[in-house]
């Protein structure tokens, strides 16, 4: 039995082919940059041992999925004859809002509740949309299944899902923290117990997910207590173009004084803050680093305050915690940028956090799963290449063979 996990972000589209009865990854890949020129597909067979790179000009995410397909079918890195081999697909969607706290096979009223609250992620949820649009077009026989990343959150306690606002406005409009990037939250700390050799439920680990969306999480015994992200996915760190945390009182001071209405406020807290808004120009933090090296103030002050608030989480959270046992780094730039996981733990003698300088610095995704820290470092740092489609597909299977109870009961475990 084969499944297929799509995670359709804003300009990205991840896919993995996974075969459930050997449990093997037989394809996985990415098309970037989508919509924003220079797009491409990086597609990768390992039974075969085939890498593959493709530049084409892909403008949406139907083009993008017919592109999934062709590789997974067509060509050198072909790893099925037909789509029909598939037996189901999981989607990643953002934000289920209150009615979604576990994973759920797609129907209509499904489609139809996922995008009624796409306006608390504005970003991901109409992609995460268009791709189940596009990818049920494309494979109309097969289920498929929604998996959100607000489900893992659902643990947190009251004290940490309420804001002080009138209590009226949690019970008629349903604001409260949510928290988003769960699957993500989940898998790695799943990991960082296996390699601290514990059962995740006799650890407490913070996990930090840095990619275009930057999400903060404080796990105690395994579940969600707190996490960065809210209502929406705007809280928080800063990430690639979304403010996080501000003085909430600046929207309404900047609407008054630019005399513009609430579109155009969402707009630009969503989608021209964070590093986009700091430095004017970049969202990628490869650009934002190479240019501070080139001596652009805003880029170094960018990836500085990036760094920084990064910082006052792990310190947020060790508080939050009591006890931490590891810090992991994950997605595009947790996983990659060894400079910004430097600025975040360098200085931190306070939580008996020592790193390794050299290997930090010189740890990639590619390296797979390492520890970062020193040996006698008090709490255990860990890169740790995130696989969200390792959730998805054992959530998948539950579903469709009829098993599916608890979202975190799922051992998450078949990664060697
Ligand atoms: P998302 O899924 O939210 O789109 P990803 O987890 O794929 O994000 O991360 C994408 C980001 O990772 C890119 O914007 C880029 O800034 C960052 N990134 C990737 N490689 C590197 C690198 N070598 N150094 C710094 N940042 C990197």
């Amino acid at each position: 039995m084969k499944i297929l996990a799509l995670n359709c972000g804003s300009s990205s589209l991840k896919y993995q082919l996974t075969d459930w009865d050997k449990k093997e990854v037989v394809a996985s890949g990415i098309v970037e940059r989508i919509g924003i020129g220079d797009s491409f597909i990086e597609h990768e067979a390992p039974l075969k041992n085939y890498k593959g790179k493709t530049k084409y000009a892909i403008d949406n995410h139907e083009t993008a999925i017919q592109w999934v397909i062709s590789a997974l079918t067509a060509g050198e890195g072909a790893v099925i004859s037909s789509m029909d081999e598939i037996a189901a697909v999981g989607h990643r969607v953002v934000h289920g809002g209150e009615k979604f706290t576990q994973s759920v096979l797609i129907t209509d009223d499904v489609v139809n509740h996922i995008s009624a609250v796409s306006h608390l992620a504005p970003l991901h949820n109409p992609a995460n949309l268009t791709g189940i649009k596009a990818a049920k077009a494309a494979m109309p026989e097969v289920p498929h299944v929604a998996i959100f990343d607000t489900a893992f959150h659902q643990t947190m306690p009251e004290k940490a899902y309420m804001y002080a606002l009138p209590y009226e406005w949690y019970q008629n409009n349903a604001v409260r923290r949510y928290g988003f990037h769960g699957t993500s939250h989940l898998y790695v700390s799943k990991r960082a117990a296996a390699l601290l050799g514990k059962d995740a439920n006799e650890c407490n680990i913070i996990t930090l997910h840095i990619g275009n969306g930057v999400s903060c999480c404080a796990i105690k015994n395994g579940v969600s207590v707190d996490t960065s992200m809210g209502l929406t996915p705007l809280p928080g760190a800063i990430m690639g173009t979304r403010c996080g945390d501000i003085d909430p009182a600046i929207p309404l001071f900047m609407m008054k004084q630019l005399d513009v209405g609430p579109k155009f406020m969402d707009n630009l807290l969503n989608k021209k803050s964070g590093i986009l808004g700091i430095t004017g120009k970049y969202t990628d933090r490869r650009d934002v680093e190479v240019a501070a090296e080139e001596g652009d103030k805003r880029c170094e002050l960018a990836i500085d305050i990036e760094a920084y608030k990064l910082k006052q989480y792990i310190g947020m959270y060790a508080a939050t915690l009591g006890k931490v046992d590891a810090i992991v780094f994950t997605a595009g730039v947790g996983e990659n940028s060894g400079l910004i996981r430097q600025k975040a733990i360098e200085d931190l003698d306070c939580l008996g956090i020592v790193v390794d300088k050299d290997k930090n610095l010189n740890t990639r995704s590619k390296a797979g799963e390492t520890e970062i820290s020193t040996p006698d470092s008090k709490i255990k740092v860990f890169m740790i290449p995130t696989n969200e489609e390792i959730v998805f597909v054992e959530d998948v299977v539950a579903i469709i063979q009829g098993k599916y109870d608890d979202h975190t009961k799922y051992p998450y475990s078949f990664k060697k």
